[in-house]
């Protein structure tokens, strides 16, 4: 019996760490030319950055013990009190924030309460934060310019969504917050320490021998109409197995189901597919000679415009999140969402940095000594072949077609009973999907899947 492994991201790797401790025999196939997928550290100083993963989800999880087990959980979490919010150009001063503060709490209640109500799951962050918002505004007597700074800082607040769960807020479905469940009932994401997510990648490549992992290997077709499934390569080659495990990315599924599977995929499947949401967001590394930004700042939002004229749309409305590095003290990092993923991939490096220092100076005057920019570091998943975008999520199209999307994407394709191409990836995981944690897991499932089959027989 063989397997063939697509991929060698951390559902991939996990699968393959399975297959290897079970002495299946398998090939890893990955299109790229490196290991790990969306987990992507770089080497930077005394440390890796993470281009892709950074923290880890829950506690009772093989992710969370091999960080504990190598001693990566971070001494210094991102301290909530050292946020710095600027609306068009000048500080919001202390006692609106803490008027907003109420306001986004209980909002945040409320949208979790609404997630759960089964009459509600199916709306949207945005309407639902919008209707919330207006009770607020006209509950207060806001003079003109305290309700622009509230204006702003409710984009603000939904772009922490988009942030953080890789969605625009108008198709990021309530019911999110009801089905994503990390087993805790306070969900906790630990913070990592300077090797964070490159020890955690090298564990789970330590477990599969370097030969069994074939690099630059993208496979194009998986021909399943025969006895054997036939893996065709982009060069021509091909190979037989018995069954197929598929870790593409859901944005990569999205683009080439319809020519990757021969025949194609079963309807149901391919509808879940593109069906489901999966999003783009991505971080700028910004590399400065000396921080300009004093020690207890640990995030400066910025929202508004500042000597700009007209409405169209721009870059600058979606760099609104700046965070120093919890340990490369010369580093902020931008954390962009909503348009801003795309247009930032249309700009050469230099371009790049000239919006982002022309948007902190101007933005940034009137609160800080901002300097200039020496080099930037980015990956741009949206455009990167084998994610075209960052992570998954349910959206509105999912939540009115009333489905269960993340079971349909994950059911294998079975012929007699034999799990003949199997799916893992983090948008398999009914509960922790957009995750390492889910991705992993879903790898060992599916693994255990096919060994459990073979074993039958
Ligand atoms: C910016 C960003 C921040 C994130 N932050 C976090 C975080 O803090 N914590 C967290 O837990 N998760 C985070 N995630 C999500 C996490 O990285 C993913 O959920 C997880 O890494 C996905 O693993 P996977 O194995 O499902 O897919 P991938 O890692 O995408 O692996 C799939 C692999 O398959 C390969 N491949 C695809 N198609 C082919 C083909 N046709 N032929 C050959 N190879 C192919 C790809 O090159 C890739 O290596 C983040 C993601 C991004 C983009």
């Amino acid at each position: 019996m063989s397997v063939a492994i697509i991929g060698a991201g951390s559902a991939g790797l996990r699968a393959a760490q399975r297959l290897e401790e079970l002495g299946i025999s398998y090939t890893v196939f990955e299109g790229s030319n490196r290991i790990g997928g969306r987990i992507y550290p770089f080497s930077y100083q005394n440390g890796f950055l993470q281009y892709g993963a950074e923290y880890v989800n829950g506690v009772d999880n093989e992710i969370y013990n091999i960080a504990k087990k190598n001693g990566l959980l971070s001494e210094t979490e991102i301290d909530e009190d050292g946020y710095e919010t600027v609306v068009n150009g000048k500080e919001v001063n202390d006692k609106l924030y803490e008027i907003w503060d109420k306001f986004e709490s209980s909002t945040n209640e409320k949208l979790e309460r609404d997630g759960a109500n089964k009459k509600l799951s199916y709306q949207n962050v945005s309407q639902r934060i919008d209707l919330y918002f207006d009770a607020f505004i006209k509950a207060q007597k806001f003079t003109q310019s305290e309700q622009t700074i509230m204006e702003n800082m409710n984009v603000l607040f939904k772009n922490q969504f988009q942030l953080e769960w890789s969605s625009p807020a108008n198709d990021l479905c309530l019911k999110n917050f009801d089905i994503w469940d990390s087993g805790m009932d306070v969900d906790v994401e630990a913070t990592l320490n300077q090797y964070g997510f490159k020890s955690i990648l090298d564990e789970l490549a330590s477990k599969v021998p370097q030969n069994k992992i074939k690099l630059s290997s993208k496979v194009v077709n998986i021909d399943y109409s025969g006895s054997k499934v036939k893996v065709l390569l982009s060069n021509g080659q091909s190979s037989l197995f018995d069954s197929v495990i598929v870790t593409s990315s859901l944005g990569y599924l999205k683009q080439n189901k319809n020519t990757m599977f021969t025949p194609a995929l079963p309807a149901q499947k391919a509808a879940a597919i593109d069906r489901f949401g999966f999003g783009s967001n991505m971080k700028v590394f910004l590399e400065y000679a000396q921080p300009w930004w004093p020690r207890r700042m640990s995030t400066v939002q910025i929202s508004g415009r500042v000597g700009k004229v007209g409405t169209a749309p721009s870059l600058e409305d979606d760099l609104m999140v700046f965070q120093p590095s919890l340990w490369a003290k010369n580093v902020l990092v931008a954390w962009v969402a909503g348009n801003g993923p795309k247009e930032i991939s249309k700009l050469s490096d230099s371009q790049l940095i000239a919006v982002l220092n022309n948007h902190l100076t101007t933005q940034l005057k009137d609160v800080y000594s901002v300097t200039k920019i020496q080099r930037i570091y980015r990956h741009n998943w949206i455009s990167d072949e084998f994610a075209l975008g960052s992570y998954s999520y349910i959206s509105n199209k999912t939540c009115q077609s009333n489905t269960d999307d993340i079971k349909l994407m994950r059911d294998p394709v079975l012929i007699n009973r034999r799990p003949v191409i199997c799916f893992a990836g983090e948008h398999t995981d009914s509960e922790m999907y957009q995750t390492v944690v889910g991705a992993a897991r879903s790898g060992l499932q599916e693994a255990d899947r096919i060994a459990k089959y073979y074993s039958s027989l």
